[in-house]
């Protein structure tokens, strides 16, 4: 019986074992049939943005952390396909740190040609994976969301490709019920145009005072009092980093405080 390889996402990592998987086919090796799970409706893991938060229209976790503004973090040169340059997708040469739609485009533009979306089940969740030691295999547990339909198939082995930067880790911290603002995750974050002339409080560990000083307006970064957090204020002012502390009422206090 010809083995049965099953892969949990089709974001960049799950894409790159399907292209291998066609890349050794059309080298003439025997590979296994290949089954890729998709929870979205599309490709692209979270390079496919969507305006969504929070859960979707089947009431799945919005998987996309990737905000609007988003421009690669870094140079296309350390981010390209050895087997698939910019150059032979964009027929031309291309600035370095592309925007998030030209990533995707490129991404995308890779798989399609090796012809590979056929093997992808969309909209299809994996809602568990167990090993039978007696039998080696495992049984994945699908839930087709389109027809709400949940049923299990064995596999010899399992890829794993789910992504990591998609359930928000909101730590709680002294204060922070007396904050009158919004408390907002980065993964639910998509731009910055509703925060005109207010404070942002963010994890620092994303890099937001880069990516979103990228966006319309220019920010004023304030270190708060708590480690690892960071306030950040839009304002057409040059961007300075300095302390930032709230009252007990919530109002945020500072001298150079914009409110
Ligand atoms: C804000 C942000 C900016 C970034 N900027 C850059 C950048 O500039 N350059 C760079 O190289 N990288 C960047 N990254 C890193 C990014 O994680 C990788 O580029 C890449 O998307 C990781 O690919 P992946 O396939 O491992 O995971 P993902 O892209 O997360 O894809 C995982 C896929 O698995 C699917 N999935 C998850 N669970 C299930 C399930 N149970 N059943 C079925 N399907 C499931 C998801 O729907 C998704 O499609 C950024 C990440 C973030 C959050």
């Amino acid at each position: 019986m010809n083995k049965r390889v099953a892969v949990i996402g089709a974001g960049p990592s799950g894409l790159a074992q399907l292209r291998s998987f066609q890349s050794a086919a059309e080298k003439g090796a025997e590979v296994p049939e290949i089954v890729c799970f998709e929870r979205q409706e599309d490709w692209g893991g979270l390079w496919n943005y969507t305006w969504r938060t929070g859960l979707d229209e089947y009431a799945e976790p919005v998987h996309s952390s990737m905000y609007r503004y988003l421009w690669s973090n870094g140079p296309k040169e350390c981010l390209e396909f050895a087997d698939y340059s910019f150059e032979e997708h964009f027929g031309r040469t291309i600035a370095s740190y592309p925007p998030r739609e030209v990533l995707f485009d490129y991404i995308i533009g890779r798989v399609e040609k090796a012809g590979v979306r056929k093997q992808i089940r969309f909209r299809t969740t994996i809602r568990e994976v167990y090993y039978s030691v007696k039998s080696g295999r495992f049984t994945l547990t699908a839930h087709n969301l389109v027809d709400d339909m949940v049923y299990s198939e064995e596999f010899d082995n399992v890829v794993v490709a789910s992504g990591h930067f998609t359930t928000p880790n909101v730590p709680s911290f002294d204060g922070i019920e007396t904050f009158n603002g919004r408390v907002l995750h980065a993964h639910d974050f998509r731009d910055a145009l509703e925060f005109n002339y207010t404070h942002m409080t963010f994890g620092m560990r994303l890099n937001l005072k880069e990516k979103i000083s990228c966006s319309s307006a220019p920010v004023i970064l304030r270190k708060t009092s708590v480690p690892n957090v960071i306030n950040m204020v839009q304002s057409p002012l040059p961007a300075v980093i300095e302390p930032l502390r709230w009252d007990s009422t919530g109002r945020i206090t500072g001298k150079k405080s914009l409110c």
